[in-house]
């Protein structure tokens, strides 16, 4: 075991070195990167579990299998589905709504099984509003009040990395409410995920102004009606595949999920046959990655 982490510590140590790798999560931004590049002497001292991650980080940075990360919306209401999900054995981000009942509750099961926390963070949107429930941020507050909001908000869920909007198609197309958020998120040190509930949606524009790390989601897993209820399962797998396909294509893909009794089936039967030419990451290590990938393409046409 020894020798074999001091094999890992001194590949890490050649690869943070190597200045022309295009490294995945190395950022020193990111808590979850803890430095990988560890004498041998010191990694003597380290946990197993400390020793887990970081094999697994190292051969991250070898792996170039397509990186998917899940998100779990709209958690907060449900407990039971929601430790179902998050008992699974894979890693997930999850998507709490904020002053719900079990809120606290799941945002620790989370963090005790290794999964990430975010706020789901509820925007107006053109319709629905009895959907958005508490802690809404809506067009017609001004900033003092995006921000009191958006400060009860996180206090009503620990953990936080980050948020990503529940609805806000209405309030994503304004670029003036976006910049108070994406501000306001930067503060507390968050990632931004916009779930692209609207296709004009200026939140990542406005996130990249303001210097917030962003990503957009690519898939919603479980979307239906109540009309096709019935051919959910259909639906789950049909769309995980096309998200197989985008992170084949293009490196990465971001899938949000929810709560529903089919998406547990489906992780519980499907995902371990769908996994093999995968790598689940983290939101926040997709996030890292992509946005530093992007900021060098940016440095790189200067
Ligand atoms: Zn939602």
């Amino acid at each position: 075991m020894k020798l074999s982490i001091g094999l890992f510590a001194v590949l890490a140590s050649l690869i943070v070195n190597a200045s022309d790798i295009n490294t995945f999560e190395l950022s020193p931004s990111d808590p979850c990167s803890v430095a990988v590049a560890q004498p041998a002497n010191v990694a003597d001292a380290l946990s197993l579990s400390d020793v887990w991650q970081q094999q697994a980080r190292i051969q991250s940075i070898f792996n170039d299998k397509p990186k998917v990360s899940i998100v779990v919306d709209d958690l907060g209401d449900n407990s039971i589905v929601a430790k179902q999900l998050l008992n699974l054995p894979i890693k997930v981000t999850a998507a709490i709504l904020p002053h719900t009942p079990h809120a606290t509750k799941i945002a620790q099961w989370a963090a005790d099984n290794g999964h990430q926390v975010i706020m789901h963070l509820p925007m107006e949107a053109f319709s629905r509003p009895d959907l958005l429930g508490p802690g809404a941020l809506r067009a017609n507050m001004d900033q003092q009040k995006i921000e009191a909001t958006m400060t009860s908000s996180a206090a009503s869920i620990p953990y936080l990395r980050g948020f990503n909007n529940h609805m806000g198609s209405l309030l994503t197309e304004d670029p003036q409410k976006m910049r108070w958020v994406m501000e306001s998120a930067k503060k507390r040190g968050w990632f931004f995920l916009d779930s692209k509930t609207s296709e004009s949606s200026v939140a990542q524009i406005v996130a990249n102004q303001v210097g917030l790390k962003n990503i957009s989601r690519d898939i919603f897993l479980d979307h239906h009606t109540p009309a096709n209820i019935s051919q959910l399962d259909g639906i789950i797998l049909k769309r995980f595949k096309k998200a197989l396909k985008i992170a084949e294509q293009r490196g990465h893909v971001v899938i949000i999920c929810h709560p529903y009794p089919q998406t547990v089936k489906f992780f519980e039967q499907e995902l371990p046959k769908l996994v093999e030419n995968i790598e689940l990451v983290t939101l926040s290590q997709l996030v890292t990655s992509v946005n530093s990938h992007n900021s060098g393409a940016l440095a790189g046409e200067k």
